[in-house]
């Protein structure tokens, strides 16, 4: 680990390995809700003069895609998340992608609306072993439910996520979780939503709100840009490669928003991952973040995201462990249910600290 001069101090310099340490799959391109605050497909995003060229055509991987991205990352150990901006229980591939990550040897995650989860959906990820799953709720009331994922059945989620937690049984796999997208119309019931899953599951996620265009953390409540420490480059360049459904590479989740724009190659006619991953356009982000020039990047200069560089804090609380990097990530791991979290396997963002001098 090393510092770089930059015009007026020194700044901690970060390093990619030869292989992403984590690899977003973007399964499909679609998503079945409208979230009001989806920065992909909210209803005001879906008018036709604010949907992005890219979600107009619907797309998803192939077997034989899946199998590309896997069969070449699987040697190097990464960790696979199998969504970006959509729902990955939809896609047509799904249930293949995830017997692969794990007939791989490989540990997975992925986000989910929840929606799809049933009985077969609930074996597959008991009998493949699939590491974690999370399942995002946003409410702990059918009304605010309603203001954050566009629908009013929480007794259907909360029914889904209790499927898979009895068909899980007494078997460890796979750790399951809720999310909570902190706002300003729920930030009040998040003290319940952690009293409810506590009892039922075995982590909740928090995360802050990402604004449209770019991640400002004053929308976070209790949070301004003036609190945020000393900037530091931003570890997603060097750690996570964001693969769409069509095989393009976008920088990171945050430009994900821009899929007709901000493109640095594509796995599937550029040479595959590692190609992708090492070649110029990657690294000259690389080289900006690391000697300080942030702001020459259009879309990283006005980005908060990167604070969440920072490895996790950690504080025993109310029955959690709880870790948080930053004020866009919080975990609270219900601490009678820790036996299927295994920081050294990588199988969630939890796992993957980064190196970087004070
Ligand atoms: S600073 Fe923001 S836009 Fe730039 S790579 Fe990090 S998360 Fe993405």
């Amino acid at each position: 680990m090393k510092t770089a001069p930059s015009t007026e101090k020194t700044i901690p310099t970060l390093k990619h390995k030869k292989m992403p340490e984590i690899v977003r799959l973007e399964l499909t391109n679609t998503c079945n809700l409208q979230c009001p605050h989806c920065r992909h497909h909210s209803p005001e995003k879906k008018q036709p003069e604010n949907y992005p060229e890219y979600y107009k055509n619907p797309t998803s991987m192939t077997e034989a895609q899946v199998d590309a991205i896997i069969d070449e990352v699987a040697p190097h150990k990464p960790s696979i998340t199998l969504n970006v901006a959509n729902e990955p229980m939809i896609a047509p591939t799904f249930r293949y992608a995830v017997k692969k990550v794990k007939d791989a040897g490989l540990s997975g995650t992925f986000n989910t609306n929840g929606l799809s989860i049933n009985e077969a959906i609930a074996h597959l990820l008991v009998d493949t072993k699939y590491d974690s799953i999370n399942v995002s709720v946003d409410a702990a009331t059918p009304e605010t439910l309603k203001l954050a994922r566009g629908i009013t059945a929480l007794d259907v989620l909360v029914r889904n996520v209790e499927t898979l937690v009895r068909v899980r049984g007494d078997k460890q796999f796979p750790r399951i979780g809720t999310t909570f997208v902190i706002t300003d119309y729920n930030h009040h019931e998040l003290p319940a939503f952690l009293e409810f899953w506590k009892k039922r599951i075995d982590v909740v996620r928090v995360t802050g709100y990402i604004k449209d265009g770019r991640p400002d953390v004053s929308y976070i409540p209790g949070w301004t840009r003036e609190m945020l420490p000393e900037r530091v480059p931003c570890k997603q360049i060097f750690r996570d490669i964001v693969i769409r459904a069509n095989g393009e590479v976008t920088p990171c989740v945050i430009t994900a928003e821009n899929p007709d724009n901000i493109v640095l190659g594509n796995v599937f006619t550029d040479g595959g991952v590692g190609a992708v991953w090492n070649a110029a356009p990657m690294q000259r982000l690389r080289d900006l973040h690391n000697t300080g020039k942030w702001d020459e990047i259009s879309f990283c200069g006005p980005c908060d995201y990167w604070v969440e560089t920072f490895n996790f804090k950690e504080e025993v609380k109310d029955g959690f462990l709880v870790r948080t990097p930053s004020p866009y990530t919080t975990f609270y791991n219900v601490i009678e249910k820790m036996e299927n979290w295994d920081k050294k396997k990588l199988h969630d963002r939890q796992g993957t600290e980064v190196e970087m001098d004070a």
